[in-house]
């Protein structure tokens, strides 16, 4: 993707790779960037309300993918989509998820059930080159253009001109179109904010990972429960999620500094890792890795600009936070299902799709924001005290399952348990201060056990 500059009306890439004589334009309502779960949700619901839709993805599906484990409040948009079942096939029932840490000795598990919202009370663990076909598959179902193979390479956003498109296929083959609106979901590529140089790195979380497919790792109690187990050690955490046919992806995720101190083959490092936290090395000790080992580096970001005249970024395209709390794929979908109203809405009258533009803007920050305050603080110890001994003091336990099933949106319901839980992190950091830590569900003295 090369760089924009500005026209006045809209902004203008400049190719550099595309050929002088220009393939013929194909026109088309809305095309979009990325055939993922963000891409693929938006073409679905654009295309079943008879808008003309182009889905460009520049892999084939299925391949890999990062983002295996799901939240409840993602099976309400696989209802609307109309993929419930076929999520239900290829998924592991996951019930909630397991905290444990070695320093206090002990673990917690959230049930979903447990949370505020009894409409849905569990999630699924997926293998995402599964996940993403059947999403891709439904989207061709509702009547999208969707092609793999096909990157798109620049993008002249122009919405009163017309926005031009130009992509290339594996083959080689380049194609012009010429959308009236544009959605990116691209990812992680984040093609449009790469562009416009609105891509931030985020401050408060520079972290990365490390992951990988392992066979024969032991469960954490006598059977496999399904929850994603969430290992905590003084430098980060761990995830293990169980997937289909005795898979278990796992995961260390850390700073800077604790990837700087590697030495030789990440996998050799990834391995060392895994045996340093005793929980981890027991269930890992007669396991097999079969997969390679995968890193992404520093990959909390955020754009300056979500949405313009014609235009919009959804899921990853716009800003990723951190996967500790599994929202990625939902945060992904709901942004997406956004995105469809406000480009639908857009086709028919620019102005009066501008409000509705703003407000999803609105919406998918605030839903960023209600997650990131407990992001950053989940390597803050009184945080990790507080997870071990959770207390459902004015419902604060309910209300911190509803924000790990992903009920992110501002509802009165979920106020008072999260500012309580709030105001308790605030109490108990000074408590901490004067040498006291919350401990089976009391105050005790530090270093007295
Ligand atoms: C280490 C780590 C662990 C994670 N774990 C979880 C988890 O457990 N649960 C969870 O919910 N989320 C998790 N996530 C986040 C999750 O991976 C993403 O949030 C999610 O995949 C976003 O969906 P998306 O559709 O926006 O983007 P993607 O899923 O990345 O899809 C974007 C698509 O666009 C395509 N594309 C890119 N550029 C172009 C181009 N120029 N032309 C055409 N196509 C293009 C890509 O090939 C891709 O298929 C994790 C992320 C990381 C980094």
């Amino acid at each position: 993707m090369t760089p924009y500059r500005g026209t006045g009306a809209g902004h203008r890439a400049m190719p550099l790779d595309t050929p002088d004589a220009e393939p013929e334009a194909t026109s088309c309502d809305v095309l979009i960037i990325g055939g993922g779960p963000a891409g693929a949700t938006a073409a679905t619901l654009l295309a079943e309300r008879g808008r003309s839709v182009v889905l460009l993805e520049k892999d084939h599906h299925p391949r890999f993918h990062i983002g295996e484990s799901l939240l409840p409040l993602n099976l309400r948009i696989f209802e609307r989509l109309g993929v419930a079942d076929r999520m239900a096939a290829i998924g592991v029932y996951k019930p909630g998820a397991r905290f444990v840490s070695d320093e206090h000795g002990s673990h917690t598990a959230f049930s979903f059930a447990a949370g505020l919202n009894q409409d849905y009370t569990h999630a699924y663990q997926v293998r995402r080159s599964d996940f993403d076909q059947i999403l891709f598959a439904r989207a061709r179902e509702a009547g999208a253009d969707a092609r793999e193979g096909v990157r798109v390479l620049d993008v002249t956003l122009d919405a009163r001109a017309g926005h031009h498109v130009t992509a290339r296929a594996k083959d080689g083959a380049v194609a012009v179109f010429r959308p009236r609106f544009v959605i990116d979901a691209s990812g992680r590529d984040t093609v449009l904010a790469g562009a416009m140089g609105s891509k931030a790195r985020n401050p408060h979380n520079n972290t990365g990972a490390l992951y990988g497919h392992f066979r024969g790792v032991a469960p954490f109690g006598d059977a496999e429960d399904g929850n994603i187990t969430i290992h905590l050690f003084d430098e980060g955490w761990f995830w293990m999620i169980p997937l289909p046919d005795g898979v278990m992806s796992i995961g260390v995720v850390s700073n800077p500094g604790f990837f700087k101190r590697r030495r030789g083959e990440p996998r050799d490092f990834f391995m060392d890792t895994l045996r340093s936290v005793p929980s981890v090395a027991r269930r890992i000790a007669d396991a097999e890795l079969i997969s390679e080992v995968t890193t992404t580096g520093n990959y909390s970001y955020a754009s300056k600009v979500m949405q313009g005249d014609g235009w919009l970024m959804a899921g990853d395209a716009y800003a990723f936070l951190d996967p500790v709390f599994s929202s990625g794929v939902l945060l992904a979908m709901a942004s997406a299902e956004m995105g469809a109203e406000v480009a639908d809405t857009w086709l028919d009258d620019p102005v009066r799709a501008a409000p509705l533009a703003r407000a999803f803007e609105r919406k998918v920050k605030r839903a960023i924001g209600s997650l990131s305050w407990l992001v950053y603080r989940i390597n803050s110890p009184v945080l990790r005290d507080m997870f071990m001994n959770p207390s459902n003091r004015f419902r604060m336990r309910e209300g911190l399952v509803s924000l790990l099933a992903g009920d992110v949106h501002v509802n009165a319901n979920r106020q008072v348990p999260v500012l309580a839980f709030k105001v308790a992190f605030a109490w108990l950091t000074l408590a901490r201060r004067f040498g006291y830590r919350l401990r089976n569900g009391g105050l005790v003295r530090m270093g007295s056990g």
